[in-house]
């Protein structure tokens, strides 16, 4: 447990946050400049655990402004301005700048400065939350820790037994909604059938 600070505090600091650009703990270096995206209100009880911004959203500034973000809030249940309403949805993703392109064009991995420099700090500065939405394999790692299956399908497939732990906050793994995923989403037809009419009655729960 670490100390709680305000969220205002919190959120100005990793706003200005330059560790990736100036001083990488893994190089090379952020290949831009860094602009960390985050949403999170102290109110909030729902907490969507991202994986990093693409290039839309580094362009943006906002989360999930991407086809990727149509897909999340059709399975949520939810539109635009319940989605970026801070004051009930917190967004905060496992790197908060966009990590550049890979040699084949895809989106590295989140920066792995990012979430052992603010991830507890922030959760601390949310009391509040009750669920955590783990998006892929990153955000599923850090939250779930050694409970974690080995792979993405192992996990999402135990959601019932993960939602039932008694933790706080309580844990649902999803995989990414990029179109990336269309062929598992085709192979795994329960997570649309069962997980997903589960997951819209959380979400409307919290929202409420
Ligand atoms: S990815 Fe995270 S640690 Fe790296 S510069 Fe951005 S906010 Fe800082």
């Amino acid at each position: 447990m670490i100390e709680p600070e305000p969220l205002d505090t919190v959120l100005a600091e990793l706003r200005a946050c330059r560790i990736c650009r100036d001083a990488p703990l893994y190089p090379p270096p952020l290949p831009h400049e860094p602009r960390p995206v985050i949403q999170a209100a102290a109110t909030a009880r729902l907490c969507i655990a991202g994986q990093a911004p693409g290039t839309r959203v580094h362009a943006s500034g906002r989360p999930f402004t991407d086809p990727s973000g149509v897909r999340l809030r059709s399975w949520l249940g939810i539109d635009e301005s319940v989605f970026y309403d801070a004051s009930k949805v917190a967004i905060v993703p496992m790197g908060h700048c966009f990590p550049g392109l890979d040699a084949k064009g895809g989106d590295k991995p989140p920066r792995r400065e990012c979430a052992p420099t603010w991830r507890r700090r922030v959760f601390a500065a949310l009391p509040r939350i009750e669920l955590v939405l783990a998006i892929g394999r990153y955000a599923q790692g850090w939250h779930l820790g050694a409970d974690n299956a080995a792979s993405l399908s192992g996990t999402v497939a135990s959601w019932r037994e993960i939602l039932a732990r008694p933790t706080h906050p309580r844990i649902l793994p999803l995989p990414h909604p990029s179109w990336r995923n269309n062929a598992w989403l085709r192979r795994n037809p329960w997570f649309e059938a069962e997980l997903v009419p589960v997951l819209r009655a959380e979400v409307a729960r919290l929202l409420a």
